[in-house]
């Protein structure tokens, strides 16, 4: 079979790793389709890329924010264009089925047009001075050349949710994207390439997170590095960043809790919980996990929920009628079967799927069928631990502050949702969970790109993607002109 061969990006040229290694990307749902050989990349070849961003961040830092955020729209443009073609492109080589890549590129372009707006923003504060004759502002800066590390779930999204506000505040760029999953993150960066961004502004260096992204991590010339990933692989990040003093964002794992209570619409209750839990095959940050049921509901939920999972059709993404696709890769199925026999021996009920599919259309593909377990405890590890496929466990429970006690019991803290009829619980809720984002009445999953995304405790380290971004591509500098003509000392001479 002939498939195509990618280079890295490095100051404005495409170039192999310099060991002439290469990964072969496979599409999930048949592995003997190849999408190509991507660089496998060292620390040569991420030196290479921060000097080239280095170089270039001397002159894009000083174009104004205004001709930045131009570039960016025409490169919206371009993305609109070509959504489609992105979104086929990008269900071969991640799985996700074809109206959830859509989407995915979907968010790719809302993240530009928002983050266009903000090349005529970039707002600063002024403030009254204490001394007379002085003036005193705070501007923000560029933080200079910025790593982004990127995860394979959503393999334009997210690096749009980076790279775009990232570049409109002026700073530079070297992007690691997941090896599952480079095609996408290429496709996101030629459009703004073709936009006309100039070289060395953007450059990508493919390899594995132990090589390349660790390099990029450690790089003394890297000023911030914005991770999102697993919670280990990010504990990882943020120790060695450390030692060279950088700026760390972490957008990591969760295990996301969609409560029900007894008087909430059951039928909006069951779309919903289906949709969180089996949309991108349980492989989204935010995927329900746990459906915590009220004692008056448990009964017919769990009936008409486990009905409805053991009928959705699971198989290549690229089929419309398809509603699950398969697993990014094998070691995810692993996964997903070693967390089956955890719960099993747990003691938790198995109530439909639990295996790997095989044979007939899901011979060369990573399948797992919908799983459902109850009988679910707070404690179990099923009920606690981020397992990233298409298991969900159903736990039970009598009242609503028991169910924030739950659903607050576990180390993440991403995503949350209530449904209910009761405005006065709504609100509770709002306030109680322990949470970056919670829904009422809607499921867990389905973050719109101008609010705040990430998470708390285990989930985030406290900065966030979408409202938040520029804060952490930003670096505030304090500014005081003093037009008195006379020494004025702060703090002394303004002292009755
Ligand atoms: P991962 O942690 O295995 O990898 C993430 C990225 O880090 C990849 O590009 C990988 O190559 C790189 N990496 C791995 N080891 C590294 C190292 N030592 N140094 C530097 N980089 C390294 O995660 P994944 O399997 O790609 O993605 C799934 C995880 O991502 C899940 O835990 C999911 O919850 C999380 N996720 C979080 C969010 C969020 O916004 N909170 C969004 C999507 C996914």
């Amino acid at each position: 079979m002939t498939y195509p061969t990618y280079h890295n990006l490095i100051g404005g040229q495409w170039l192999p790793a310099t060991s002439g290694k290469t990964m072969l990307n496979l599409n999930p749902a048949d592995q003997s389709d190849v999408i190509g050989a991507f660089p496998s990349s060292h620390a040569e070849d991420v030196a290479a890329a921060v000097a080239a961003a280095k170089q270039a961040f001397a002159t894009w830092r000083l174009v104004p924010a205004p001709k930045r955020a131009e570039i960016l729209l025409r490169a919206h443009d371009i993305l609109v264009q070509n959504k489609e073609k992105f979104a086929r492109d990008m269900t071969r080589e991640m799985g996700k089925v074809l109206a959830e890549t859509r989407g995915d590129v979907q968010e790719a372009i809302d993240e530009a047009l928002y983050v266009v707006g903000e090349g005529r923003r970039l707002f600063g504060v002024t403030t009254p001075s204490e001394l007379p004759d002085k003036f005193a502002m705070s501007v923000r800066m560029p933080v200079g050349v910025v790593g982004l590390i990127t995860p394979w779930n959503f393999p334009m999204a997210i690096p749009s949710w980076k790279l775009f506000p990232a570049l409109v505040a002026g700073n530079t760029c070297v992007i690691k994207p997941a090896t599952d999953t480079p095609l996408s993150t290429y496709n996101l960066v030629q459009a703004l390439v073709d936009a006309g961004l100039p070289p060395g502004v953007v450059n990508i260096v493919c390899g594995t997170g132990s090589t390349a992204g660790a390099a990029l991590v450690e790089h003394p010339d890297v000023r911030a590095i914005s991770f999102t990933g697993s919670s280990s692989v990010g504990s990882l990040v943020a120790q060695r960043a450390a030692a060279t003093f950088k700026q760390v964002s972490l957008e990591m794992g969760g295990k996301n809790a969609q409560i029900v209570l007894d008087d909430a619409n059951l039928d909006l209750a069951l779309d919903g919980a289906l949709w969180g839990a089996f949309g991108t095959t349980g492989q989204r940050c935010t995927a329900t996990s746990r459906i915590l049921l009220q004692k008056g509901v448990a009964a017919e939920f769990t009936e008409r929920f486990v009905a409805r999972a053991k009928k959705l059709k699971v198989g290549n993404g690229l089929d419309e009628s398809v509603e699950v696709g398969p697993q990014v890769n094998a070691n995810q199925i692993e996964t997903s079967a070693r967390y089956v026999e955890i719960a099993l021996a747990e003691g938790a009920k198995l109530l439909c799927g639990g295996h790997a599919l095989t044979g007939g259309a899901h011979t060369h593909g990573n399948f797992f069928e919908p799983t459902v377990f109850a009988g679910v405890t707070p404690q179990m590890r099923i009920a606690r631990e981020e397992v990233f496929g298409p298991v969900v466990a159903l736990m039970e429970f009598a009242t609503f502050e028991e169910a924030v006690a739950i659903a607050n019991s576990i180390d993440y803290g991403l995503s949350t949702s209530l449904y209910t009829r009761n405005v006065n619980r709504a609100f509770a809720a709002m306030r109680d969970l322990e949470a970056g984002i919670t829904y009422i009445n809607a499921p867990t999953i389905g973050a719109e790109v101008h609010l705040p995304f990430g998470g708390v405790k285990h989930t985030g380290n406290g900065h966030r993607e979408g409202l938040g971004a520029l804060d952490f591509f930003t670096t505030w500098k304090a500014v005081y002109v003093d037009y008195s003509d006379k020494l004025q000392r702060a703090q002394i001479d303004n002292a009755e």
